[in-house]
């Protein structure tokens, strides 16, 4: 319906970037973005009338997003883009779907297909993009893309690492030399963040954290993140976890990346981590997961001893899961104790209350407290019938 629109308002229409790059690769991609040679709000605007969607148009970006009940559509009119300096926001003016190709980052990203009826489904592919796809490499499409937008260095890392593809020649070299010339430092801190997390929550966050080392990009974050044979047993170990979690019956809610970021920064003292919260404005829940993995040496070895299971409550009580979890990543001995109270001591509640210590005639006081502590130690061990 879209293309049959496209042809009345004498428009062509195409759908680029991901999809196209995915659905060649035979992948799921949901991302639906579309770009018209000609009014691309103008279009989107009739269209989601047509169809009876919702409309969102961000007239300061040129594009517009149309709701229908199922899908979304990322709609934009071809254009050309200029960074006035390295980072900044691009300017942009109209140009061809071919100009609108070339503004983009890589080969395997710079695929369109038509959408119009006489030419429905025709892949439109001036740069090699097919390609490179087939051949496993990234490849940027001009020599300065690094210089005009220094995050693409981490979208090379992300696509690198979850296709398993290799950088073009000419490619690993740009990005050796935007990295050199230290374009990295001029993203703001929220954004290299940004693109740190992104990696984190890709596909194969080992493998990009890998070329994090290999291109010394690491130091950006901190001086301290240091890379060596722990650190690289631990990433294994937290791939490993979080298979394992994933696994278990019952449904554990975790974000998996977290668990990344905490082995990343372990070894960091207070000072350092309050100095990474603050560079980077992390969020307090955040912060906190950080903060445990420095105390996690401590749980792990009163966890060690724990025999009862309140013992082992008392330990593990408060923690959250990505920190119960990373116990695991540290020591995966402890899986029965970590299953344990996952599975069983997490749900152990008890009954009484202090209105019932009160209700036998006892002053209220501090030692309530301790009572029914007592009393849920005892039903934890057994001690006490669990049966209701
Ligand atoms: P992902 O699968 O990670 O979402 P994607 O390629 O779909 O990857 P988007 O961020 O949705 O990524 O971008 C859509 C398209 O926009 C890309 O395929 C690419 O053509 C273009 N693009 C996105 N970011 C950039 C960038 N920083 N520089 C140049 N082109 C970009």
């Amino acid at each position: 319906k879209a293309g049959r629109l496209a042809d009345e308002l004498g428009y062509n229409l195409y759908i680029v970037g991901g999809f196209v790059r995915d659905l060649l690769l035979e992948r799921i991609n949901l991302d639906l973005d579309l770009v018209v040679e000609g009014e691309g709000i103008e279009f989107a605007k009739t269209l989601a009338h047509k169809l009876n969607g919702d409309l969102d148009i961000y007239r300061d970006f040129g594009t517009a997003v149309v709701d229908l009940d199922n899908v979304k559509l990322d709609i934009a009119t071809t254009r050309i883009e200029y960074y006035p300096y390295t980072a900044s926001l691009p300017e942009v003016e109209p140009g061809s779907i071919q100009q609108d190709l070339f503004r983009r980052d890589f080969t395997i990203n710079a695929l369109a297909i038509q959408l119009n009826p006489t030419a429905f489904g025709q892949l439109v592919d001036y740069f090699n993009g097919k390609k490179d796809l087939e051949a496993g490499v990234i490849h940027l499409l001009h020599n300065f893309s690094l210089y005009d937008d220094p995050t693409r260095i981490f979208r090379a890392f992300r696509f690198a690492s979850r296709y398993g593809y290799q950088f073009y020649e000419e490619t690993e070299r740009l990005i050796k030399q935007a990295i050199d010339l230290d374009t990295i430092e001029k993203l703001s801190p929220n954004r290299l963040f940004g693109k740190l997390k992104h990696g984190l929550q890709d596909e194969n966050p080992t493998s990009f954290i890998r070329l994090l080392v290999k291109y010394d990009i690491l130091v950006y974050f901190s001086d301290s993140l240091v890379w060596n044979q722990v650190k690289e047993k631990l990433v294994k170990q937290v791939d490993k976890i979080i298979g394992w979690a994933m696994k278990k019956e019952q449904n554990i809610e975790f974000t998996p990346w977290i668990l990344y970021l905490m082995t990343l920064l372990e070894h960091f003292t207070k000072e350092e981590v309050e100095k990474f919260s603050k560079k980077f404005n992390l969020n307090s829940q955040l912060k906190s997961r950080i903060k445990t993995s420095l105390e996690i040496e401590q749980i792990i070895t009163k966890l060690k001893q724990a025999e009862r299971n309140s013992e082992v409550y008392y330990t593990l009580e408060g923690l959250k899961i990505e920190e119960l979890l990373f116990i695991l990543v540290k020591d995966f001995s402890l899986t029965e104790k970590i299953s344990l109270f996952l599975e069983e001591l997490k749900e152990v509640e008890i009954k009484v209350s202090g209105k019932d210590i009160i209700d036998l005639g006892y002053q209220p006081g501090p030692y309530f407290k301790q009572i029914l502590k007592e009393v849920k130690r005892a039903k934890l061990d057994g001690k006490i019938d669990s049966t209701p």
